[in-house]
Parts: structure tokens; sequence; C-alpha cells
């Protein structure tokens, strides 16, 4: 099992690992800072440095779910061994665009009183697919968005008992996406206080301001019954 650091502080940049495995899929740690890819977002990519100085592109990071381990997946070979203990550094200007695209979904989320079919978080944008047939337009959307970051609401993590959330499915807003349950049994709720509150186990901001503007670029009927909403940084 590899420690999710990041779910604990997204906020973490780095952080020592022993190595416990060493696969074709990729470097398997102890503990790790970096995301896997998963729910709609990347997976993070960063250097691994040796104890010699070696610094090795981390390209992708990747998460077996039935071991509960997370992959670095290096490119390069490297002579490195079981036991070894690394630095793992994030991409951090890549990993923070993640988390807040990643908590401005969560505000378009709270916006829209439909079901959420699909979602993505690249680098340059992110979307939201919601099961809607009424056509919306982007300004009203772009200008609640940006009040709700010019709030400032403070985001805070408290966990639940898989039973606790089965009491209350409400709360589960992705169609598409099972809420993260781990092996503990517990899953984490992201409450961006009276603005939103869901299951969630991706990286976020600790309060909407650090999104900063964003706009709302396009939004794309997907099927018969689908909308596609692109979100971009006004900057
Ligand atoms: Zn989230």
């Amino acid at each position: 099992m590899t420690r999710e650091l990041c779910r604990e502080d997204s906020y973490l940049k780095s952080c020592e690992a022993k190595i416990t495995a060493l696969t074709d899929d990729g470097i398997v740690t102890d503990q790790s800072v970096f995301y896997p890819l998963g729910g709609g977002q990347l997976g993070d990519t960063g250097w691994l440095v040796t104890t010699d100085g070696q610094r090795l592109d981390i390209t992708d990071t990747r998460k077996n779910r039935e071991s509960d381990t997370h992959y670095h997946v290096i490119d390069t070979p490297a002579a490195l061994a079981v036991g070894d203990t690394v630095t793992l550094e994030l991409d951090w200007q890549r990993r923070y665009r993640f988390m807040r695209f990643h908590s401005c979904l969560h505000m378009l989320c709270s916006l829209i009183e439909a079901p959420v079919t699909s979602g993505s978080i690249q680098v340059d944008r992110a979307r939201l697919d919601f099961d809607l047939k009424d056509p919306i337009d982007k300004e009203p959307i772009t200008q609640a968005l940006n009040e709700l970051v010019k709030r400032d609401v403070p985001m805070s993590m408290r966990w639940i008992t898989d039973a606790e959330l089965d009491a209350q499915p409400e709360l589960v807003r992705t169609m598409s996406v099972q809420p993260p349950r781990n092996a503990q049994g517990t899953i984490r709720l992201v409450d961006f206080a009276g603005v939103d509150l869901q299951p969630c186990g991706g990286t976020h901001v600790a309060s909407t301001a650090e999104i900063g503007p964003v706009r709302v670029q396009k939004i794309e009927k997907k099927g018969k019954q689908n909308r596609r909403i692109i979100v971009v940084f006004e900057e």
C-alpha cells in the first residue's frame, strides 16, 4: 500500500519515500505526494531524486486499485533498488493548475442542477458534462463562478464510513465516477462551506480565491441529452 500524502495535504510539494517495488509499470513507493490518474484528473508528473543526486523524470502516476499502490512512471532506465530512499518532487506549477481547475469544477457543480455524467481536467482547461436537456448560456455561469471565487469560500475535508455514504446517496453527484473507497472502508468528503459537499478523491485548493478569474469558454451539446461545459482560466 502507498500512503497517499496528497489526499491528506494537497499542498505538499515533495516527500521522502522508500522504494517498495520496481515493476514494468513504474516505481512503487511506501508513500507519495503524487496524485495518480483518476476521477478525471491527470496523474502527476515531476522528479525522483536519488541520494546520489540523480534526477529522473516522472512522466505519469498511476494507481493499482487492487493493491492500493502508486506507480511512478519513469521512461529512462535507472539503477534503483527496492529499499532505496528517494525524494519525490512534484511539478508543482502543473499540479497547482489541476487543484485550481478541480476546485472550479466543484463550483460549477454547485451551480447546475443536473447529474454530472463525466469530467476531465487538463493543464489548460477543464470540463464537466451534465445530463441536461435545456440549453444554457455561458455568460451567467461565468459570472456566477467568478462570484464564488471572489467570495473566497473555504474548503475543508472530513472522513465518513462507506455505510454512512450509502445512507446518503444524494451526496454522489457524478454518475460515471464512483467515489474513491479505500481498504479502511472510509471515504473523504470535500466541503466548500455552504456551496458544494461531495465525496471526492482529487486535489483541491484551500479556498476558492486561489482559483482566480475563470471563464466558460464553450458549452457543447454532446448527444441527445448532454451538455459539456468547458472552463478556462482568464489570464
Ligand atoms: Zn474534488
